[in-house]
């Protein structure tokens, strides 16, 4: 099954996928990682038999392969079934293990904001282009603070966030309260161990980098207090029970892998198709405003625009039938467009927001999809313009 022009990719033609933020192409390297544990191979990781050790030796390398991206210890890794129980766990899970207040940037995925929310906690303020407003957390954050969670970059318009300046802020002002990092959608594009400096907790997903749906990761660093959420037969550390995952473990590690060794030269190369189907929106698209901070200050797949006159449903509608994936904010389980909290915390207006399209580029796009994205899109955005005056 070939891919719209790109040659490893495995979406079939005719279909145009950017939507990546949502979740990527399986690649190759995790499918074939995860091959043996789908056939012959098998067992229960925490079981004391051969079979058993073989699929705890498979967790356990996975558990470094992961530890070696993030830079951390082996120890400090809990695999967990995705960024949301991921997000879940280091709130909640924190906060059961060592009570007080907790804060949250305005613009978190509803895994943390949720999850802030039912403990009671506040939301920092972000600026115009989505990044956390500083000397609002100054404010905010006191002495009583347990935690703070920002994540590291925003899955909407993809702002990558101040990290190491929250954590020295939350250090001067709470030296006992601990930073969250959710790097969900960070993993595939930054170098996590510089980016993550100053945090104890960090949420991964597997799903946003290449590997399996469904499988995830909390590291908690070492003497971090941490709790169970659920609680059952005390696997990794204890901390989240329940049976491994050992197929989408290892797709997981074998994903974070191939991101790790090809990072540079995808995120440039992404980065620069970006840029043109940019521009060429821009010059196609009268009145489109391009969300977000500067493209450099942004994940390199990222391309978040607000088009005024038109409505997102309508036009992922159009694009969906030219065979165009996209998306208009964070994919809900009804499928259904809702207002977005993170444009709305940045200040765009109703009726600019109302417009918003989401294109996320990744590992398996190709030129011939930003070619055809620069073609389809205003092609569907004049139709609805046309139709409305
Ligand atoms: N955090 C962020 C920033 C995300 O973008 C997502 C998914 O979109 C999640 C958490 C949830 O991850 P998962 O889909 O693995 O539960």
């Amino acid at each position: 099954m070939a891919g719209y022009g790109c040659e490893t990719c495995p979406v079939p033609d005719p279909t145009c996928y950017l939507d990546h933020a949502a979740t990527t192409p399986l690649r190759p390297e995790a499918r074939a990682a995860m091959l043996p544990w789908l056939g012959e191979r098998f067992g229960n990781p925490s079981g004391a038999h051969r079979v058993a050790r073989g699929a705890r030796q498979a967790v356990d390398e996975s558990r470094d392969a992961v530890a070696e991206v993030v830079g951390c210890r082996p120890g400090e890794v809990v695999f967990t079934s995705g960024g949301t129980e991921a997000d879940n766990l280091a709130v909640a899970g924190s906060l059961a293990a060592r009570p007080g207040g907790v804060l949250c940037s305005a613009v978190e995925h509803e895994a943390v904001l949720r999850a802030v929310t039912r403990a009671g906690g506040r939301t920092v303020p972000v600026d115009a282009d989505g990044a956390v407003d500083l000397e609002a957390l100054e404010r905010l954050v006191g002495p009583d603070a347990a935690l703070v969670s920002v994540m590291v970059a925003n899955n909407e318009v993809g702002t990558v966030q101040p990290v190491a300046e929250v954590a020295d802020v939350v250090r001067r002002r709470a030296p006992r309260a601990a930073v969250h990092a959710d790097a969900v959608q960070a993993a595939a594009w930054l170098d996590l161990p510089d980016r993550l400096a100053g945090t104890h907790l960090v949420s991964l997903s597997s799903h946003k980098v290449g590997g399996p749906q469904g499988v995830g990761a909390l590291v908690a660093r070492r003497g971090m207090p941490l709790r169970a959420v659920a609680v059952g037969g005390g696997q990794e550390r204890e901390l989240r029970s329940g049976t491994h995952d050992v197929a989408g473990i290892v797709g997981f590690a074998a994903a974070l892998r191939v991101v790790a060794a090809t990072r540079a030269e995808t995120a440039a190369r992404v980065a620069a198709q970006r840029d043109r189907l940019g521009d060429a929106l821009a010059a196609a698209i009268p009145g489109l405003v391009e969300t977000g901070a500067p493209r450099d200050r942004r994940l390199p797949g990222t391309l978040h625009v607000c088009i005024p006159g038109v409505e997102s449903e309508a036009l992922l509608f159009l694009l969906d039938e030219a065979g165009l994936c996209a998306s208009a904010a964070s994919a809900c389980a009804s499928g259904a467009q809702q207002a977005s909290h993170v444009l709305a915390a940045m200040g765009v207006a109703p009726g600019l927001a109302s417009g918003a399209l989401r294109l996320t580029l990744g590992w398996s796009t190709a030129d011939a999809d930003v070619d055809r994205a620069a073609r389809v899109v205003p092609a569907a955005v004049a139709r609805l313009r046309e139709a409305a005056a």
